[in-house]
């Protein structure tokens, strides 16, 4: 990097002690380069003005020129508020702030010609504009479009509101000529018409059109995008050379007699390319680490299955871990059905297995005669020991931590192949971006016959109705699902409306007529178990349950799932319940309660589970409403920490961004060639800032 971008803030005309020291607290500014890569929220065109008459048809937001003529403050404590009255020479309006009261009536005169912008809103038939953005009446001259920098009320007790740091950026702006370098090289910049680095800082900050923002704006978030991928890349290749894995060369007689002779159903065309990604990476000699992606309900069990037959036919014992007990019998009892009559010794190993059991069992693991393990976390225990183990299935991912994860690893020399599936989908965005040294099977079809689920979303009031409907359900000898959210508040108070639920259900479907099993969070395992077996057999017609039992469950005879307080779950939450049903060859269906009032934000998840069962479609709404750092959890969050581009606004940029960053390793793998000396600069400066992420099993 050059002398110029290294310059500590201070040395910037109009800087000085105290404010630098701000913008290090505030916003971790301490050299030029990180101020010009402080870049402007929004612009503001200065030309469009509007009247407060205008305000009734005008959606969004408004600039108005005006000036206060009052001032009034009411409430107290956290009801505090100061308002303003605003007048131009249409009417009059209240300007409102629920913080900073003292601060901005200090700052503000009355009768001073004033420009405000933000967005009005009714309260009460009156309108209003809260928390504005105020200039002073000079920026209505400057031409073109303006930038609006984020600002913090300790910045602005230094002077630097927006109009602060704008001043701060031009004076850096005007000595900038030639002092940036490009990290990006010529050609490349041409093919993907992108401008040049010190053009773009110059326009983001300084523009004169719409089209200047733009070209700045794309070239920027490419080259922070580009980098990103390039990381990503690079980190996965050094992986790959690092990690030595078993080598399985065949296929092998476990799978083509499976394949053969006792394959329950044709696989769907899906399921055979997941397979051969698969085989492709158990035979490379290096680590497999792959995420593989269906819907529920898509068939991943038999992907797992003909995977570790692929392992037992080469010789390797093979683990499927599940996240519950109850999960893990099922797929037990489902899988040695298969295999026993090829004659493949499969054995269950969960926390309530007796310790007199065990030691058979761990014999067995060790004299290499059982060769497919199914469990739960029970199996990473230090004691469970393999003769060979070659590969380890992990069934819905969320359930287990890395470090969990990583014990696996330990289970024989080199560590077994790894292969986690998940019924999350993860938009393709971010599985790019934070999965990158991952390899992602998808699983993007149903096997046939499926009918899709009908959702549909019901308020409380008509409660009677959808009851009505239950019963016809049940007539039909159907089962259904009731699910109550956690409220997270207290334990308590989830427990209690659970119960309350439990009681009016319990009333309206009385026994002996109807049964009822109730499980949550508060049970004995045992206790939950008997419960959940009840419904399993056919014993109970309606299941009340908190989300335990959101993961897994295959009960084909279940056709309703209705889900009580629907707007308090998120939608991954809801498609997860959502795959309880639709499992057998009925109709199936899913009802969401919600109150009559709920929020945008609820009533938009509402709409998208109506419109449908895709789950890749709900994951891309999903991270349109919460944003990516609330889908990946914290763990990955500050990665998250991009300065202009926006994972899930900017989706387009982001694989455009991956397909060049592929381009330019293919040509130039060691990243050697004379004009990607910028990339590997800048690649190099990255890889040495983060050391370890990016890792996920
Ligand atoms: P999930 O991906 O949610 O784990 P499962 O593996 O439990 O889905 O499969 C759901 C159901 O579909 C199971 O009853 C399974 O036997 C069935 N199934 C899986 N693959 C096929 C196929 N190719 N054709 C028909 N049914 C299949
Ligand atoms: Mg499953």
């Amino acid at each position: 990097m050059n002398n110029f971008l290294i310059t500590p803030i201070e040395y910037l005309k109009g800087v000085g002690p105290q404010k630098a020291e701000v913008l290090k607290k505030e916003l971790g500014i301490f050299t030029y380069k990180d101020l010009l890569e402080y870049f402007p929220f929004r612009y503001v065109d200065r030309s469009q003005f509007h009247t407060v008459a205008d305000l009734v048809k005008l959606q969004g937001h408004a600039q108005i020129k005006g000036r206060i003529i009052g001032f009034q403050e009411a409430g107290v404590g956290r009801n505090k508020r100061l308002t303003a009255k605003f007048q131009d020479t249409t009417g009059m309006i209240d300007l409102v702030w629920f913080k900073g009261a003292s601060w901005i009536k200090s700052s503000l005169k009355i009768n001073e010609e004033i420009l405000i912008y933000g967005k009005p809103t009714q309260f009460k038939g009156r309108w209003n504009i809260p928390h504005p953005e105020i200039a002073s009446i000079n920026a209505a001259e400057s031409v073109g479009l303006q930038p609006v920098y984020s600002s913090t009320e300790r910045l602005n007790s230094v002077g630097l509101n927006t109009k602060g740091i704008e001043k701060l950026i031009r004076s850096l702006i005007e000595n900038i000529g030639g002092q940036i370098e490009d990290v990006l090289p010529v050609q490349l910049k041409i093919e993907h018409r992108l401008i040049d680095r010190e053009l773009a800082m110059i326009w983001v900050h300084d523009p004169s059109t719409e089209m200047e923002v733009q070209q700045a704006r794309f070239r920027l978030k490419f080259e922070e995008l580009f980098f990103l991928q390039m990381e990503l890349l690079v980190r996965k290749q050094i992986t790959m050379e690092k990690s030595k894995g078993y080598l399985m060369e065949n296929v092998g007689d476990a799978f083509n007699d499976f394949y053969k002779k006792h394959i329950p159903f044709e696989l769907t065309n899906a399921q055979k390319r997941v397979l051969k990604e698969i085989r492709i990476d158990m035979n490379t000699g290096h680590h497999m680490n792959r995420l593989l992606q269906g819907d529920v309900g898509s068939g991943k069990t038999l992907v797992a299955l003909l995977s570790m037959l692929i392992a037992v036919g080469n010789d390797f014992q093979a683990a499927l871990i599940a996240p519950t007990e109850i999960l893990a019998i099922q797929h037990y009892e489902s899988i040695r059905e298969l295999l026993d009559p090829m004659g493949i010794e499969v054995a269950l190993l969960t926390g309530s297995v007796k310790k007199k059991d065990r030691k058979p069992l761990h014999e067995q693991l060790l004299n290499g005669k059982i060769k497919i393990l199914i469990g739960t976390h029970a199996l990473l225990e230090e004691t469970v020991q393999f003769s060979n183990l070659g590969l380890v299935v992990i069934d819905e991912q969320h359930r287990f931590g890395v470090a969990q994860r990583a014990r696996m690893w330990k289970k024989n020399e080199l560590p077994p192949h790894v292969l986690i599936m998940t019924a999350t989908p993860i938009p393709r965005t971010l599985a790019m971006t934070f999965y990158g040294d991952l390899e992602v099977s998808v699983i993007d079809e149903l096997p046939p016959g499926r009918k899709p689920i009908t959702t549909s979303h019901r308020y409380d009031e008509s409660r009677l109705r959808v009851f009505g409907f239950m019963r016809e359900e049940i007539k039909k000898g159907r089962q259904i699902y009731i699910v109550y959210p956690l409220i997270m508040e207290s334990e308590t108070l989830d427990f209690n409306n659970l119960m309350d639920g439990f009681e009016a259900i319990s009333r309206s479907f009385p026994k002996p007529h109807y049964q009822i099993s109730m499980v949550h969070g508060k049970l004995k395992p045992e206790d939950k178990e008997f419960e959940m077996n009840r419904f399993i057999k056919g014993e109970t017609q309606i299941m009340v349950a908190t989300t335990v039992i959101e993961v897994g469950v295959n009960v084909p005879n279940a056709s309703v799932m209705v889900i009580e307080s629907a707007e308090r779950f998120g939608l991954s939450q809801l498609h997860q319940l959502r795959g309880r049903v639709g499992r057998g060859a009925e109709q199936s269906f899913c009802i969401l309660m919600t109150g009559d009032k709920i929020s945008e934000d609820s009533k938009k998840r509402m709409e998208t589970m109506v419109r449908t069962n895709d789950g890749f479609e709900i994951a891309e709404v999903d991270l349109q409403l919460r944003g990516p750092g609330d889908l990946l959890g914290t763990q990955q969050s500050g990665l998250l920490d991009l300065k202009i581009s926006n994972l899930s606004k900017d989706a387009q940029i982001v694989a455009m961004a991956r397909e060049v960053a592929k381009q330019v390793l293919t040509n130039d793998p060691t990243i050697e060639l004379p004009e990607n000396k910028g990339i590997r600069s800048r690649l190099s400066d990255l890889l040495r800032s983060r050391p370890n992420w990016g890792r996920i099993a």
